[in-house]
Protein backbone atom coordinates (compact mmCIF):
# COMPACT_ATOMS: atom_id res chain seq x y z
CA UNK A 1 0.00 0.00 0.00
CA UNK A 2 1.28 3.28 -0.87
CA UNK A 3 1.65 5.99 2.14
CA UNK A 4 -0.50 8.66 2.19
CA UNK A 5 0.68 11.46 3.65
CA UNK A 6 -1.24 14.27 2.67
CA UNK A 7 -4.91 15.09 3.59
CA UNK A 8 -7.82 17.44 2.24
CA UNK A 9 -10.53 16.91 4.43
CA UNK A 10 -14.13 18.50 2.78
CA UNK A 11 -17.12 18.08 4.27
CA UNK A 12 -20.06 20.45 5.41
CA UNK A 13 -20.96 22.38 8.53
CA UNK A 14 -21.11 19.79 11.44
CA UNK A 15 -20.52 16.58 9.14
CA UNK A 16 -18.24 15.21 11.59
CA UNK A 17 -15.14 16.72 9.74
CA UNK A 18 -13.88 17.35 13.13
CA UNK A 19 -14.12 13.76 14.69
CA UNK A 20 -13.27 11.89 11.57
CA UNK A 21 -10.42 14.29 11.13
CA UNK A 22 -8.78 13.74 14.32
CA UNK A 23 -8.99 9.61 13.84
CA UNK A 24 -7.10 10.31 10.53
CA UNK A 25 -4.42 12.29 12.45
CA UNK A 26 -3.88 9.56 14.67
CA UNK A 27 -4.43 6.48 12.36
CA UNK A 28 -1.73 8.40 9.64
CA UNK A 29 0.50 10.15 12.33
CA UNK A 30 -0.78 13.72 10.50
CA UNK A 31 -0.29 17.19 11.92
CA UNK A 32 -3.64 18.80 11.22
CA UNK A 33 -4.34 22.25 9.79
CA UNK A 34 -7.77 23.66 11.22
CA UNK A 35 -8.53 26.95 9.19
CA UNK A 36 -11.34 27.07 11.46
CA UNK A 37 -9.46 26.36 14.59
CA UNK A 38 -7.02 28.50 13.78
CA UNK A 39 -9.04 31.92 13.27
CA UNK A 40 -10.75 31.44 16.38
CA UNK A 41 -7.41 31.44 18.15
CA UNK A 42 -6.70 34.43 15.99
CA UNK A 43 -9.48 36.29 17.75
CA UNK A 44 -8.87 35.18 20.89
CA UNK A 45 -5.64 36.91 20.71
CA UNK A 46 -7.12 40.13 19.60
CA UNK A 47 -4.45 39.78 16.47
CA UNK A 48 -5.31 42.07 13.48
CA UNK A 49 -6.20 39.26 11.50
CA UNK A 50 -8.58 37.95 14.15
CA UNK A 51 -10.30 41.10 14.22
CA UNK A 52 -10.66 40.88 10.18
CA UNK A 53 -11.87 37.45 10.39
CA UNK A 54 -14.43 38.00 13.29
CA UNK A 55 -16.50 40.11 11.36
CA UNK A 56 -17.25 37.70 8.47
CA UNK A 57 -17.08 34.92 11.08
CA UNK A 58 -20.12 36.61 13.40
CA UNK A 59 -21.76 36.56 10.63
CA UNK A 60 -21.68 32.99 9.37
CA UNK A 61 -19.41 34.30 6.17
CA UNK A 62 -16.63 32.94 4.95
CA UNK A 63 -13.51 34.68 5.33
CA UNK A 64 -11.96 36.03 2.54
CA UNK A 65 -9.71 33.62 0.55
CA UNK A 66 -6.32 35.89 0.73
CA UNK A 67 -6.67 35.65 4.53
CA UNK A 68 -6.82 31.93 4.71
CA UNK A 69 -4.68 31.29 1.70
CA UNK A 70 -1.60 33.06 3.89
CA UNK A 71 -2.78 31.26 7.28
CA UNK A 72 -2.07 27.74 5.21
CA UNK A 73 0.85 28.92 3.37
CA UNK A 74 2.51 30.25 6.37
CA UNK A 75 2.01 26.77 7.77
CA UNK A 76 3.05 24.69 4.62
CA UNK A 77 6.39 26.57 4.19
CA UNK A 78 7.61 24.56 7.04
CA UNK A 79 6.42 21.42 4.95
CA UNK A 80 9.28 18.65 5.22
CA UNK A 81 9.03 15.40 5.71
CA UNK A 82 5.91 15.08 7.72
CA UNK A 83 2.49 14.40 6.76
CA UNK A 84 -0.38 16.72 7.07
CA UNK A 85 -3.96 16.92 7.08
CA UNK A 86 -6.21 20.21 5.62
CA UNK A 87 -9.61 20.80 7.73
CA UNK A 88 -11.64 23.16 6.64
CA UNK A 89 -9.27 24.22 3.80
CA UNK A 90 -9.42 24.44 0.69
CA UNK A 91 -13.54 25.75 1.09
CA UNK A 92 -13.09 27.52 -2.59
CA UNK A 93 -12.22 26.03 -5.86
CA UNK A 94 -9.92 29.61 -5.94
CA UNK A 95 -8.32 28.12 -2.74
CA UNK A 96 -8.01 24.94 -4.15
CA UNK A 97 -6.31 26.36 -7.10
CA UNK A 98 -3.88 28.49 -4.98
CA UNK A 99 -2.95 25.48 -2.87
CA UNK A 100 -1.91 23.56 -6.03
CA UNK A 101 -0.11 26.11 -7.37
CA UNK A 102 2.12 26.37 -4.30
CA UNK A 103 2.57 22.98 -3.60
CA UNK A 104 3.59 22.62 -7.10
CA UNK A 105 6.21 25.12 -6.61
CA UNK A 106 7.79 22.99 -4.14
CA UNK A 107 7.23 19.96 -5.52
CA UNK A 108 4.37 18.19 -3.58
CA UNK A 109 1.30 16.63 -4.15
CA UNK A 110 -2.13 16.10 -2.33
CA UNK A 111 -2.07 12.59 -1.74
CA UNK A 112 -5.95 12.45 -0.98
CA UNK A 113 -8.68 13.85 -0.42
CA UNK A 114 -11.65 12.55 1.61
CA UNK A 115 -15.10 13.95 1.13
CA UNK A 116 -17.73 13.68 4.11
CA UNK A 117 -20.85 13.30 2.36
CA UNK A 118 -23.59 13.93 4.90
CA UNK A 119 -27.51 14.75 4.15
CA UNK A 120 -28.64 18.19 5.37
CA UNK A 121 -31.46 16.60 7.45
CA UNK A 122 -28.89 14.83 9.01
CA UNK A 123 -26.90 17.89 9.92
CA UNK A 124 -29.91 19.87 10.78
CA UNK A 125 -31.00 17.31 13.51
CA UNK A 126 -26.65 17.11 15.00
CA UNK A 127 -26.57 20.84 14.70
CA UNK A 128 -29.44 21.57 17.68
CA UNK A 129 -27.72 19.11 20.09
CA UNK A 130 -23.62 19.84 19.43
CA UNK A 131 -21.21 20.84 22.36
CA UNK A 132 -18.03 22.07 22.18
CA UNK A 133 -15.64 21.78 25.00
CA UNK A 134 -13.80 25.32 25.96
CA UNK A 135 -10.66 23.70 27.08
CA UNK A 136 -9.63 20.82 24.71
CA UNK A 137 -12.21 21.51 21.85
CA UNK A 138 -13.96 17.68 22.02
CA UNK A 139 -17.45 18.14 20.35
CA UNK A 140 -20.23 15.34 21.79
CA UNK A 141 -23.76 15.14 20.26
CA UNK A 142 -25.25 15.14 23.99
CA UNK A 143 -26.24 18.12 25.87
CA UNK A 144 -23.42 17.63 28.11
CA UNK A 145 -22.01 20.89 30.50
CA UNK A 146 -18.82 19.38 31.70
CA UNK A 147 -16.51 17.76 29.41
CA UNK A 148 -16.27 13.73 29.58
CA UNK A 149 -12.64 14.25 28.55
CA UNK A 150 -11.28 17.12 30.28
CA UNK A 151 -13.96 17.96 32.64
CA UNK A 152 -13.88 21.38 30.84
CA UNK A 153 -16.99 23.58 30.35
CA UNK A 154 -19.09 21.91 26.94
CA UNK A 155 -20.82 25.20 25.04
CA UNK A 156 -22.94 25.73 21.76
CA UNK A 157 -20.90 27.05 19.23
CA UNK A 158 -22.42 29.88 18.30
CA UNK A 159 -22.96 29.84 15.09
CA UNK A 160 -24.85 26.71 15.80
CA UNK A 161 -27.83 27.57 15.07
CA UNK A 162 -30.53 26.56 11.95
CA UNK A 163 -30.54 29.93 10.27
CA UNK A 164 -26.82 30.86 10.56
CA UNK A 165 -26.27 26.64 9.78
CA UNK A 166 -28.71 27.93 6.31
CA UNK A 167 -26.87 29.86 5.63
CA UNK A 168 -23.54 28.28 6.12
CA UNK A 169 -25.01 25.32 3.92
CA UNK A 170 -25.81 27.82 1.39
CA UNK A 171 -21.89 28.81 0.89
CA UNK A 172 -21.17 25.18 1.27
CA UNK A 173 -23.37 23.94 -1.74
CA UNK A 174 -22.72 27.05 -3.46
CA UNK A 175 -18.81 27.29 -2.74
CA UNK A 176 -17.59 24.30 -1.26
CA UNK A 177 -18.91 21.36 -3.06
CA UNK A 178 -17.61 22.50 -6.36
CA UNK A 179 -13.98 22.30 -4.34
CA UNK A 180 -15.01 18.13 -3.90
CA UNK A 181 -15.78 17.78 -7.64
CA UNK A 182 -12.28 19.80 -8.56
CA UNK A 183 -10.55 16.79 -6.80
CA UNK A 184 -12.57 14.13 -8.28
CA UNK A 185 -11.87 14.94 -11.57
CA UNK A 186 -8.00 14.71 -10.62
CA UNK A 187 -9.29 11.37 -9.32
CA UNK A 188 -8.15 12.11 -5.72
CA UNK A 189 -11.36 11.61 -3.56
CA UNK A 190 -12.40 9.05 -1.42
CA UNK A 191 -16.30 9.82 -0.21
CA UNK A 192 -18.03 8.60 2.75
CA UNK A 193 -21.64 9.11 2.21
CA UNK A 194 -23.65 9.15 5.76
CA UNK A 195 -27.42 9.61 5.45
CA UNK A 196 -28.48 8.25 8.65
CA UNK A 197 -27.27 8.49 12.46
CA UNK A 198 -23.80 6.34 12.71
CA UNK A 199 -21.41 6.09 15.35
CA UNK A 200 -18.49 7.46 15.02
CA UNK A 201 -16.22 4.44 14.85
CA UNK A 202 -18.22 3.26 12.09
CA UNK A 203 -17.85 5.88 9.90
CA UNK A 204 -13.81 5.97 10.48
CA UNK A 205 -13.85 2.31 9.58
CA UNK A 206 -15.86 2.57 6.42
CA UNK A 207 -13.25 5.29 5.51
CA UNK A 208 -10.36 3.17 6.81
CA UNK A 209 -10.88 0.19 4.25
CA UNK A 210 -11.74 3.16 1.20
CA UNK A 211 -8.31 4.48 2.01
CA UNK A 212 -7.11 1.27 2.00
CA UNK A 213 -8.29 0.24 -1.41
CA UNK A 214 -7.55 3.97 -2.81
CA UNK A 215 -4.17 3.68 -1.83
CA UNK A 216 -4.19 -0.11 -3.44
CA UNK A 217 -5.37 1.21 -6.83
CA UNK A 218 -2.31 4.19 -7.20
P1 LIG B 1 -17.38 24.38 10.46
O1 LIG B 1 -16.61 23.18 9.97
O2 LIG B 1 -18.36 24.05 11.51
O3 LIG B 1 -17.92 25.21 9.34
P2 LIG B 1 -14.87 25.72 10.95
O4 LIG B 1 -14.28 25.67 12.30
O5 LIG B 1 -14.24 24.91 9.86
O6 LIG B 1 -16.39 25.35 11.16
O7 LIG B 1 -14.92 27.23 10.43
C1 LIG B 1 -15.53 28.27 11.16
C2 LIG B 1 -15.57 29.53 10.33
O8 LIG B 1 -14.24 29.95 9.97
C3 LIG B 1 -16.27 29.41 8.99
O9 LIG B 1 -17.65 29.55 9.10
C4 LIG B 1 -15.63 30.52 8.17
O10 LIG B 1 -16.19 31.78 8.51
C5 LIG B 1 -14.21 30.50 8.66
N1 LIG B 1 -13.34 29.65 7.80
C6 LIG B 1 -12.70 28.51 8.17
N2 LIG B 1 -12.00 27.99 7.14
C7 LIG B 1 -12.20 28.82 6.09
C8 LIG B 1 -11.76 28.83 4.72
N3 LIG B 1 -10.96 27.87 4.23
N4 LIG B 1 -12.18 29.86 3.94
C9 LIG B 1 -12.96 30.83 4.40
N5 LIG B 1 -13.42 30.88 5.65
C10 LIG B 1 -13.05 29.90 6.51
Amino acid sequence: MKELKRFILVGAPASGKGTQGRFLAETFNLKTLSTGAMLRREIENCTPLGQKALSYMDKAMLVPDEVVNDIVRGWLVNDNEEGWLLDGYPRTVSQAETLDHFLAERGIDVDVVVWMDVSRELIEQRITRRRECTSCGNIVQKLDEQCDKCGGQMVARKDDNLEAFARRWKDFEAMTLPVAHYYEAKGLVVKVSVTEEREPQEVSQELLQKLEEYSNKR
